[in-house]
């Protein structure tokens, strides 16, 4: 019998895939205390020592196969794993449980692992405390191959990813960096929404995901064949081959579409009525590039630097900074490369390397996030600031700030930014005096005042993810009120359209670098309202490109205008529908 699963569907280029499904188990082990009686404890040790080998050999297996380009951090938090694993705390301290409590090696692990927790929980040490996480992640590790679940093995070279769908509670960054380029046909999640990191990342490979189906790890089993249908937001398990064949035909058919597309890649990005518009994309490795380059942007208009910082020990030093700028610059050269600079906290936490700057927030998405915790945490800055600044000599780089909210903070960072540049003139190391520094527009307030940023700032650029979240009041990760993020809510309309009037008052660019300006959906809207530069996942770039060239800008203009006046009363949905229907 077909199972059809419903979640929220995200999909970039390709919008339906068919795969087998490999289930990768990151969340809660589901762990049952069984007794085990007295003759069989020796059996149940040896399970234990057996599972334990096995645990080891997989992260091994992972570690080897980190791309060569991975931040180094990223090894050295998997060594942690191992050396854990080979720790007398877990593993002699788990057999004498098997053997003091009569119970299978699972529960004797849990019960290890809640003594260890305690004694984590009761450190004074904010960061020593939250390093309570490694020892989740191993005692689930062993518990996963004790259970006999299927292993997580992203990194496992017995078993190829390739043209698989990746079903799992939810992906971490750790996750989506193993996973980005082993060719999986699509993925499934139990958790995120429409603007969680997860669901950018599907966007940026181009593959079709449905985030938010709840209890698919349960539902949908390992190996089973899986429809994803990231256009409709619908999962299908068991599906008979009449099913099957008209899934196959759509997937077809999309291959046929961007074969159509991509004949675009070379010609102007410019409208019926010869206006240009620029569209540029969206990064957050060096592994992007090649994706960047096949869409023909024509330079990086937002280089997330989260990555460097993530899953690891350490914060990154100078020369790791400089390593990954310029490898993203000798890929794509000649061309604008804005590098956003750190905008960790809420969504995108750091999972060590800072025990000062990451303490628990009540409200991580209002707190320490960003500009805030660079500007609080220089140390964690200078460095980012002096790599770019270097490689500014012989690039052309941009520097971009996130999450602005306060025009003091503009002047906190030139400031910075002015100190760093004397420290490098003292140290006779070249850069580019005249670096660009531009500021994102993300919160309500930064959009009401896009003027006074705009007089401080060589260009700006609209955050449409957080803006809705903030304008909004919704979490953009959680998927109990995605149904209320909205990019055609008048206020978010509204604060878009002052903050291009803005920037064009004061003669400053403005582009857009949320999800809404690679949504083909918003591409005439956003037109009608003035923008003219365009920030994207280089897979959404060509079908945007398409609808620029068929659009006539002066009439959208007149229409938008007429739009934006009537959408206290009318459904926005509609009048975009509507716009989108018109011939241009
Ligand atoms: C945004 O908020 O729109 C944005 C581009 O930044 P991020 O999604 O990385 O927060
Ligand atoms: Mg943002």
């Amino acid at each position: 019998m077909s199972i059809a699963c419903t979640g929220i569907g995200v999909s970039g280029r390709r919008r339906i895939a068919v795969g087998r499904a490999h289930l990768l188990l990151r969340g809660q082990v589901e762990v049952i205390p069984m007794e085990v009686p007295k003759a069989e404890l020796d059996n149940e040790t040896d399970r234990f020592r057996r599972a334990l080998a096995t645990a080891q050999q997989q992260l091994r297996q992972i570690r080897d196969q980190i791309p060569a380009n991975t931040p180094s951090g990223i090894a050295a938090f998997i060594d942690t794993h191992l050396l854990m694993l080979e720790d007398t705390a877990i593993a002699d301290a788990t057999v004498e449980l098997i053997r003091e409590l009569g119970v299978c090696a699972e529960w004797a692990l849990q019960v290890r692992r809640d003594e260890l927790a305690r004694v984590f929980d009761e450190m004074e040490d904010p960061y020593l405390r939250t390093r309570k996480d490694d020892i989740d992640h191993v005692v689930k590790q062993i518990q996963k191959v004790l259970l006999d679940q299927h292993h997580d093995s992203a990194g496992d070279e017995t078993l190829s990813l390739e043209g698989q769908v990746i079903l799992a509670q939810d992906l971490t960054p750790a996750d989506t960096i193993l996973m980005r380029h082993q060719g999986i046909a699509g993925f499934v999640t139990e958790f995120g929404s429409p603007m969680s990191h997860t669901a950018i990342l599907a966007r940026s490979l181009g593959i079709p995901a449905v985030v938010g189906v709840r209890h698919a790890t349960q539902y949908l089993r390992h190996g089973e064949t899986l429809v994803v249908d990231g256009e409709h937001g619908v999962v299908l398990a068991d599906v008979g081959p009449a099913a099957l064949a008209h899934f196959e035909r759509r997937i077809r058919q999309q291959e046929a579409i961007t074969a159509e597309l991509s004949k675009l890649v070379d010609r102007p990005s410019e409208s019926v009525d010869r206006q240009k518009v620029a569209l540029l994309a969206n990064i957050e490795l060096a592994e992007d590039i090649a994706a960047t380059r096949d869409s023909g942007a024509e330079g990086v208009g937002l280089y997330r630097t989260e990555f460097l910082y993530m899953n690891r020990q350490q914060v990154p030093d100078e020369e790791e900074h400089l390593r990954a700028y310029r490898e993203v610059a000798q890929g794509l050269p000649g061309v604008p490369i804005t590098i956003r600079t750190l905008d960790l906290g809420a969504d995108k936490q750091l999972d060590g390397g800072c025990p000062d700057s990451n303490p628990p927030a009540c409200n991580p998405a209002l707190g320490l996030r960003a500009i805030r915790l660079c500007l609080k945490e220089p140390k964690l800055f200078r460095p980012q600031l002096r790599a770019i600044l270097r490689l500014s000599a012989t690039a052309p780089l941009r520097i971009m700030l996130p999450m602005l909210s306060h025009v003091r903070e503009v002047g906190e960072v030139l400031t910075l930014i002015e100190e760093t540049k004397a420290e490098l003139r003292a140290e006779g190391i070249p850069f580019h005096e005249q670096i660009p520094v531009g500021g994102m527009i993300e919160v309500p307030a930064a959009a009401l005042a896009a003027a006074a940023f705009a007089r401080q700032l060589d260009f700006l650029s609209i955050g449409t993810n957080d803006l809705i979240q903030y304008t909004l009041a919704i979490d953009r990760i959680d998927d109990e009120v995605n149904y209320l993020f909205d990019p055609l809510h008048p206020a978010v309309l509204r604060l878009i359209q002052m903050t291009i009037e803005a920037a064009d008052d004061q003669g400053v660019p403005v582009s857009m670098c949320g999800e809404m300006a690679g949504d083909p959906r918003f591409t005439r809207l956003l037109l009608g309202m003035g923008l003219r530069e365009f920030s994207m996942q280089p897979g959404s770039l060509l079908e945007v490109k398409r609808i620029i060239r068929a659009s006539d800008l002066r009439k959208l203009q007149r229409q938008v205008t007429a739009l934006m006046r009537k959408i206290d009363s009318e459904d926005v949905g509609l009048l975009v529908d509507q716009l989108n229907h018109e011939a241009a």
